[in-house]
């Protein structure tokens, strides 16, 4: 099923493929039974799934949640809906999101896992898209450098939709408003 006004950009064995690739360059960074690493809900929960299961090694996980202040135009800002379970004090941390776009959300989170006492926060997404940033981050991992469209299906939602998908689709460039 593709959904009206997207095309497909990632297949399943895609997806798999580049979750394949990142575990095999953070490996080397990893302490077996020490890292942990922090996923950023909802979305990156499929990510992370696959991402420690391709990289077989005995690792910690955690979430955060985080949500946009929804008020008008100053929209971006964020806020933390939920906070880690462990403590992360002294802890190397990879911080694992589904989609890097203005960078906001990754020095967000790095922020407050430093602010936790994580000795290091290493950044991995599934997805970036080719744009500037507009935060100050450390670049992360990443398994795919997309254009700077919507992507939905996998953890990717679009009101709430899609998350379900296991292949990526991004919207059909003739359909898309310019920002
Ligand atoms: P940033 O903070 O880097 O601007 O945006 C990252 C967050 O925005 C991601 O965690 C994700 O939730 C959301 N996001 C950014 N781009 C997209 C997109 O194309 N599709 C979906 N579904 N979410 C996106
Ligand atoms: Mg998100």
């Amino acid at each position: 099923m593709i959904p009206a006004g997207f095309v497909r950009l990632l297949s399943q064995a895609d997806i798999l493929s580049g979750a394949k690739a990142v575990a095999d360059r953070l490996r080397p960074q990893i302490k077996p039974g020490a890292t942990t690493f922090v996923a950023v809900l909802d979305g990156a929960l499929f990510f992370l799934t696959d991402l420690i299961q391709e990289l077989a090694m005995d690792v910690k996980v955690d979430f955060l949640r985080v949500s946009s202040y929804d008020g008008g135009e100053t929209s971006g800002d964020l806020k933390l809906v939920s906070g880690l379970m462990s403590n992360v004090a002294g802890a190397d941390v990879v911080l694992v999101d589904d989609i890097l776009d203005s960078g906001k959300t990754l020095a967000f989170c790095t922020d407050y896992l430093k602010s936790r006492g994580a000795a290091s926060v290493r950044g991995v997404v599934l997805l970036a898209k080719e744009r500037p940033r507009l935060a100050a981050i450390e670049e992360p991992a990443v398994g795919f450098r997309i254009p700077d469209r919507f992507v939905i299906g996998y953890g990717l939602d679009w009101q709430g939709r899609y998350r379900h998908l296991r292949e990526i689709f991004i919207k059909d460039a003739e359909k898309e408003t310019p920002r």
